[in-house]
């Protein structure tokens, strides 16, 4: 299907009627992503994974919310945030709207890693407040992770290099995107430690503390190709977990969101 806000209100209706009652909304942020790239690269990710999802399965796709949680990248120009409760009453007020006009399962598809806080307090406040709404809200590591990492080994690329933050994945995945936003002239490593470490430290201190230039990884190593390879790979995941929530009934799923 169409973007949501593409499409007019008889086509989504008669879409409903249809029996596309699913919604992906996409969430990005705007923050640094090192010197070479965009402040909107989650919100790339996150609409470029939900258009490819929507061109494979019956589902529409809410527009991507540009501004998510992302105070551990204080200390940088070009910071939006919210807080984790104005985010989740976002998610929760959005969602309210979407089951008035006939949705029935909502995936929440966040490509930034600091909404985590926010994504747990919207789903409690869905799972009580909208009972009726079968929710989803992948954990992309959990999901996607090993996918991944698989694709990097095909090409010798070490976890520390794809990176947390702006590093060789990322930055592929902008090269594959949208290669005019991606300054790889001013590409360099910043943290290249161990990553569950570098994560701990990133949380309890913030980015700056760990890297002077706000990039976990080495975006030196990026591709396009592999960038392209890495978003298939997410896709695929997400595809067939998809396809089982869409095909059970919504009352089937229980608290954590499996089937
Ligand atoms: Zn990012």
């Amino acid at each position: 299907m169409k973007p949501l806000a593409e499409l007019t209100w008889p086509l989504v209706a008669q879409a409903v009627a249809e029996g596309v009652t699913t919604v992906i909304l996409p969430l990005g942020a705007t923050e640094q992503h090192g010197p070479h790239l965009p402040l909107g690269t989650d919100t790339v990710r996150a609409r470029a994974l939900a258009e490819r999802l929507a061109e494979r399965l019956p589902v529409l796709v809410a527009p991507t919310f540009p501004v998510g949680c992302s105070d551990e990248h204080g200390g940088f120009a070009g910071l939006l945030g919210l807080e984790a409760e104005t985010l989740a009453a976002v998610i929760v007020d959005c969602a309210r709207r979407m089951v008035a006009w006939g949705v029935r399962r909502l995936v929440v598809l966040s490509a930034h890693g600091g909404n985590g806080r926010a994504l747990a307090l919207a789903e409690a406040r869905l799972r009580r407040e909208l009972p009726e709404l079968a929710l989803w809200i992948p954990d992309a590591a959990m999901v996607c992770g090993d996918a991944v990492r698989a694709v990097a080994a095909v090409d010798a690329v070490s976890f520390n290099a794809i990176g947390l933050h702006a590093g060789e994945g990322e930055t592929s995945e902008l090269l594959r995107l949208c290669p005019e936003q991606v300054r790889l002239n001013q590409a360099t490593p910043g943290y290249t430690g161990d990553m569950e470490e570098g994560l701990t430290r990133l949380i309890a201190a913030g980015t700056r503390a760990l890297s002077d230039n706000g990039v976990m990884g080495d975006p030196r190593l990026a591709d396009a190709d592999r960038g392209e390879r890495y978003l298939a790979a997410q896709t695929a995941c997400y595809e067939a977990s998809l396809r089982a929530l869409l095909t059970a009934q919504p009352v089937a799923f229980s608290e954590d969101g499996s089937a």
